[in-house]
């Protein structure tokens, strides 16, 4: 089954776009954290952002950056947040987040961590397969 997103390329559902290329769509995310919310997303639906191939992972971020300058222009916020969740839809997006200050993008409570488990943890990552 396809995703919502593509269901948005396709025009199946309408969206507020922003910007496009071959490639990638820009508009404004449906539920927005700040006005001017936007995802960017590559035409070619796939989940997960670091499963992509090289050339398209870079030509996403390219894209990205493109979008980010029109949302700082249009809005003249301070800074663009970049976010990639994923968890709700499994089609890469990108969040392009205006803000003016660090409260305008709520980050999650850090958790409860017992701090004598940081070296084991570096050490596991670091001695993990790249
Ligand atoms: P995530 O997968 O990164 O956790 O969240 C998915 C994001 O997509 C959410 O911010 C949600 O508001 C947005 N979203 C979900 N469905 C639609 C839709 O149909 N149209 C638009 N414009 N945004 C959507």
């Amino acid at each position: 089954m396809s995703s919502i997103f593509t269901s948005i390329i396709a025009g199946e559902i309408p969206c507020h776009r922003v910007w496009e290329d071959d490639q990638h769509l820009a508009f404004l995310d449906i539920n927005p954290i700040r006005p001017g919310h936007c995802l960017v997303i590559p035409k070619r639906e796939i989940s997960y952002i670091f499963d992509m191939e090289e050339t398209e992972y870079t030509a996403l971020w390219n894209a990205v950056r493109t979008v980010e300058k029109k949302i700082r222009n249009a809005t003249g916020c301070q800074r663009v947040v970049v976010s990639v969740v994923g968890w709700e839809v499994p089609h890469v997006h990108v969040h392009l987040i205006p803000t003016d200050e660090m409260a305008n993008f709520p980050a999650p409570a850090s958790c409860d961590f017992d701090a004598s488990e940081f070296s084991t943890l570096a050490a596991r990552i670091t001695e993990a397969k790249e």
